[in-house]
C-alpha cells in the first residue's frame, strides 16, 4: 500500500493545480489518474479561452475565479511557459434585442469587476477583424487565449518536479474509512492507496467520487460541446475570438476562435448526453456548426476543415428543478478529511489556479501546514523549433543534430522535440502524448505522414514492443501485429 498526505483523484487541470498549489508546503502529495495522460478528457477538450468573467451571475465562484484567474493570467503563463495571447475578444450583435443583451452584459461584467468592456460599431469592429459577423459588438480586452493541453501538463510536470507523485492508468474504484481516520482507496488493478486527506477533482466523475468519499446527492449533467479545428490558411483571417450575443438562457451558441497556434476552432455546441466520455460527434452537429459557425467567421469553409472533436461540460444540476449549479468547493465537518470539487464545468480553465488554492485554504482550516522552501514554481515547457528565428534554429541544430531533422513535417517539429516529449516527467508514452506535447500530427495531413515515425521512436527510446505502443487510452494500439513476419522485438 502506498501512503501519502493528500490524494487527488483526477489528474486533469483542476486535480494538477491542487497537486501544485500542494506542493507549497511540505506534505506528501499523490495524484490519482484513470487515464494514459492528465489532458485527455475535458482538460483537453475545450475551447482554450481565458475567459474574462462577464458571463456568471454576480457573486459566484464561477464569477469570483474567472476574475481571478484572468488578471492574473500573464505572470502564470509566463512562470509556466505556457503559450497564451491576450487576444481581447468581440460578442457580437445583430438585432436590437442582441445589444439589450449586450448591454446587460456589460453591466454585469463591471459588476463582476471585468476591466474596459465597451460596445463598438461595425466601423471599429471592421478595424479588429473583418472577418467577424455582427452589426456590433461588445469588445472585451481581456479575454485571452491559451494552450490548455500544455498548461495541464505544466501544472502537473512542476507539481512532479516539487515532489508530487503522478499515478497514471490508476482508476480509483471504492474507499473505506480506517479506524484511525485514514483513507482508503481501492484501484482498478493498482492497488491500495492511503492518505489523510482525499480531493475529489474527478471532472466528469465527480458526483461518482463524491458519493463514494460519503457526500452523495449531487448530479453531474454532462453537456455535449462538438468542434471543427480549421487549418491555419483559415487562422490568417482570424484575429479575435468572435462570439454571438448570449442566449436568453445567458449561455453562447457556436463561436470562432484562433488557437494559440493559428488554427481557428469553430463551435462548441451544446446538448446534454448520458456519457460524457462518448467523444464521437454526430453528422447533424457538424451540419449545424458549418451554419452558425459561417455567421461568425466569413471563411468557414469546408476545405479549411482538418479534424473535428468533442468535449463535455461536467455541469452540476440541481436534482428536482435540473437548474444548473455554481462550482461547488467544499470541506465538511461531517465527512472529515475529503475536499470536493464538483460541477467544474466552464471557466474551470481560467478558474483553475483560484479554485486550487481555495481547495488548499479549505484544507488549512484544519490543518496547519509548513511551508516548502524548496517550492520553485517556474517550469519550462519544451523549446519549439518552428517558432524560433532562422540564427537561433541554424544554432540548435549545430549544438544538437536532432534539430535538423523533421519528423513532423506539418507543424515542422525536430526529432529532438519529440525525444524530449518521449522522456517527460510524468511517464506518459502514448502518441497522443508526444502530440500535444510538441504538436506532431496536429497539422494538416493529421499524423499521417510521422505517426508511424513517433511509434517507432517510443518503442526505441522506451524499449516497447511495437505492439505495446498506443494511440492513447487504453486498448487503442498502433498496431496489433504483422501482416509479413518482420522484426518482432
Ligand atoms: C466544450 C467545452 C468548452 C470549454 N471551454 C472552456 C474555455 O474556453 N475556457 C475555460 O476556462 N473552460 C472551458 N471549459 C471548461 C474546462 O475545460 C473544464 O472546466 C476543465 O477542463 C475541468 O477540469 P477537470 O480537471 O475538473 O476535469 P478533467 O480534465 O475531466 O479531469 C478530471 C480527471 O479525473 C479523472 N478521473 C475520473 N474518475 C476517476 C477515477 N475514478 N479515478 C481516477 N481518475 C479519475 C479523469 O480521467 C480526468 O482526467 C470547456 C469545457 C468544454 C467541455
Amino acid at each position: 500500500m502506498q501512503n501519502y498526505d493528500v490524494i487527488i483523484i483526477g489528474g486533469g487541470v483542476i486535480g494538477s493545480a491542487v497537486a501544485r498549489e500542494l506542493c507549497r508546503y511540505r506534505l506528501k502529495v499523490g495524484v490519482l489518474e484513470k487515464e494514459s495522460d492528465v489532458c485527455t478528457q475535458t482538460s483537453g477538450r475545450n475551447t482554450g479561452m481565458l475567459h474574462a468573467g462577464f458571463l456568471y451571475k454576480p457573486g459566484t465562484l464561477k464569477a469570483a475565479c474567472a476574475v481571478e484567474g484572468n488578471l492574473e493570467f500573464d505572470q502564470v503563463a509566463r512562470e509556466l511557459d505556457v503559450p497564451f495571447k491576450r487576444t481581447g475578444k468581440l460578442i457580437v450583435g445583430f438585432t436590437e434585442e442582441h445589444r439589450q443583451r449586450l448591454l446587460q452584459m456589460i453591466e454585469r461584467g463591471k459588476i463582476n469587476g471585468v476591466p474596459g468592456m465597451e460596445l463598438i460599431g461595425r466601423k471599429r469592429m471592421d478595424e479588429i477583424d473583418p472577418s467577424a459577423g455582427g452589426n456590433f459588438a461588445i469588445y472585451c480586452p481581456t479575454s485571452g487565449i491559451l494552450d490548455p493541453f500544455l498548461y495541464t501538463v505544466a501544472l502537473a510536470e512542476n507539481a512532479v518536479k516539487n515532489g508530487a507523485k503522478y499515478h497514471l492508468y490508476t482508476k480509483v474504484t471504492g474507499h473505506e474509512v480506517l479506524p484511525d481516520g485514514m483513507h482508503l482507496l481501492h484501484t482498478a488493478g493498482k492497488g491500495d492507496f492511503s492518505a489523510r486527506w482525499v480531493v475529489n477533482s474527478a471532472g466528469l466523475q465527480s458526483a461518482e467520487i463524491s458519493a463514494m468519499l460519503g457526500i452523495p446527492g449531487y448530479v453531474i449533467q454532462p453537456i455535449k460541446g462538438e468542434y471543427f479545428v480549421l487549418d491555419k490558411k483559415a487562422g490568417v483571417f482570424a484575429r479575435i475570438p468572435v462570439y454571438p450575443a448570449p442566449t436568453e438562457k445567458n449561455t453562447f451558441d457556436t463561436h470562432a476562435t484562433p488557437t494559440v497556434d493559428g488554427n481557428v476552432l469553430v463551435g462548441p455546441n451544446s446538448f446534454p448526453v448520458e456519457d460524457g466520455e462518448d467523444y464521437s460527434v454526430s453528422q447533424s452537429g457538424m451540419d449545424g456548426l458549418q451554419e452558425s459557425g459561417a455567421r461568425m467567421f466569413a471563411h468557414m469553409k469546408r476545405d479549411y476543415y482538418i479534424r473535428t472533436f468533442a468535449g463535455a461540460r461536467p455541469k452540476r444540476i440541481d436534482p428536482l428543478t435540473g437548474e444548473i449549479q455554481d462550482f461547488l468547493i467544499e470541506r465538511r465537518d461531517d465527512v472529515p478529511g475529503v475536499i470536493n470539487l464538483v460541477g467544474i464545468e466552464s471557466p474551470g480553465i481560467t478558474s483553475a489556479l483560484p479554485i486550487a488554492r481555495r481547495a488548499v485554504a479549505l484544507l488549512r482550516e484544519k490543518e496547519a501546514l509548513t511551508p516548502n522552501p524548496d517550492f520553485d514554481p517556474v517550469h519550462r515547457g519544451i523549446r519549439r523549433f518552428h517558432d524560433q528565428p532562422a540564427d537561433v534554429q541554424a544554432a540548435l541544430i549545430r549544438e544538437n543534430p536532432d534539430y535538423g531533422e523533421i519528423v513532423c513535417r506539418c507543424e515542422t517539429v525536430t526529432r529532438a522535440e519529440i525525444l524530449q516529449a518521449i522522456h517527460n516527467p510524468l511517464g506518459v508514452c502514448t502518441v497522443n502524448g508526444i502530440k500535444v506535447r510538441t504538436r506532431a500530427s496536429m497539422g494538416r495531413c493529421q499524423g499521417g505522414y510521422c505517426e508511424t515515425r513517433i511509434t517507432a521512436m517510443i518503442r526505441e527510446e522506451l524499449g516497447k514492443k511495437v505492439e505495446e505502443v498506443c494511440l492513447g487510452n487504453g486498448s487503442s494500439y498502433m498496431f496489433t501485429g504483422y501482416v509479413k513476419g518482420g522484426d518482432r522485438t
